[in-house]
């Protein structure tokens, strides 16, 4: 008997130009200096890859390795990414308006938020070439997630951090094993230590889109959603800074189409942003291909501060192409909401995930969702991490 291929994983492709990259060597960017997205053979994965193949598997991420990127189950570095619940929220529906709401809990990842999902890609994949450490800048839960999953590894990890950062994060890196920098500035001048430092200490860089997989280790809860709910929702809320999530769904869900899983119907993607630091609403609405560098950015929920995403043109061209859109919220709104979710459904929610409430509220006003559609809102992480944020409420 041969045994079973673990990973259909083909090549890589430019997000800009679509040059084909080779995946069998460690990637950065492509050669445009664009984000790499990795293809896989899904005609071939098709016939072995189904909901029913992988119904007995344990419900994390792994058990969609056909259409992720590693190669064997020996490299696979694991602490019990993904797989989160999507739990009902019906008290919280009926007092809004509608019928059939969820929350996807990303906050019972390992370290407490979604990062876990990209990191544990990025760094299984590292494993898989044989690097010896990462590196990245963060101003978030990034950071903690990266250096978790180095130190399960066996891996250094480096992790630049602006000085006004959430302490948490700074200290969960550092909890984690992590060499942490601070940078009196801004997370790009965080990124720019990374990019001088990496190179010199022979460390592999995992900043957000500067490697193939992060996107590839989030994709995977737009493979979830399909499976909890028996179909793709009609809403999806997502609270946008990267937005490797946003785009790694909306790649998940024409693979899906591609393995005949669903049809060519999507939901409507949401990218949500806080006022304070809010580019991709402001290029939604200009009709602007991409963002503009948002000076002097601020905002509580620290998640969504990318003042200007690599990926920016990704993220609006699959809000747009979805028929939705993007929408900014005020810290004072976000905060109330993150409190809401969590006295009315039990959910300590993140400033983020309560971002993803206010954003909903704001559709119904304007009359944008039906009473029966079904709404997923994305908690990314648990409000447990921010108890600063919330004590100052
Ligand atoms: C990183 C982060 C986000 C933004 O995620 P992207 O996929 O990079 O847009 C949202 N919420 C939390 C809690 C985060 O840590």
């Amino acid at each position: 008997m041969t045994e079973a291929r673990y990973s259909f994983l083909s090549h890589l492709e430019c997000s800009r130009t679509g040059a084909r990259h080779d995946a069998g060597i460690l990637q950065g960017l492509s050669s445009a200096g664009a984000p790499l997205l990795a293809r896989y053979d899904l005609e071939a994965a098709a016939r072995v890859f189904t909901p029913e193949t992988i119904r007995d598997r344990p419900f994390d991420l792994w058990r969609y390795r056909e259409v992720l990127p590693i190669r064997s189950p020996r490299h696979t570095v694991r602490l019990g990414e993904g797989g989160t619940p999507l739990t009902a929220a019906p008290r919280l529906g009926a007092a809004i308006g509608l019928s059939d709401l969820h929350i996807k809990d990303e906050g019972q990842n390992p370290t407490g938020s979604f990062k876990d999902r990209g990191l544990a890609m990025a760094v299984s994949s590292a494993s898989q070439f044989g690097v010896t450490g990462v590196a990245l800048p963060s101003a978030g839960n990034a950071g903690g997630a990266a250096a978790a999953y180095a130190a399960r590894a066996g891996m250094e990890c480096l992790v630049a951090v602006p000085t006004d950062c959430p302490k948490v994060n700074r200290v969960e890196a550092f909890v984690y094993g992590a060499d942490v920098h601070l940078v009196d500035g801004l997370i790009s001048d965080a990124g720019q230590l990374v990019a001088r430092l990496a190179p010199e200490r022979g460390l592999f860089d995992v900043s957000t889109l500067k490697e193939p997989f992060r996107i590839e280790g989030k994709k995977t809860m737009g493979y979830e959603l399909f499976e909890q709910l028996g179909k793709l929702p009609d809403l999806i809320i997502y609270p946008t800074g990267g937005g490797t999530g946003l785009i790694g769904m909306w790649k998940a869900f024409a693979e899906m189409e591609a393995l005949g899983w669903v049809g060519s119907e999507r939901p409507r993607m949401i990218a949500v942003q806080a006022e304070g630091c809010a580019p991709i609403p402001k290029a939604f609405e200009e009709g602007a291909e991409e963002s503009v560098m948002c000076e002097g950015a601020h905002t509580i929920a620290a998640g969504m501060r990318v003042p200007k995403a690599l990926g920016d043109f990704l993220i609006l061209e699959a809000v747009r192409e979805s028929g939705g859109r993007a929408i900014a919220v005020s810290d004072a709104e976000l905060m109330g909401d993150a409190l809401r979710i969590a006295s009315t459904e039990g959910i300590h929610a993140c400033p983020e995930g309560g971002a993803c409430l206010s954003a909903l509220c704001r559709m119904i006003e304007a009359g944008e969702v039906e009473a029966d559609e079904t709404v997923v809102l994305f908690n990314t992480g648990t409000g447990a991490k921010y108890l600063e944020a919330f004590a100052m409420e």
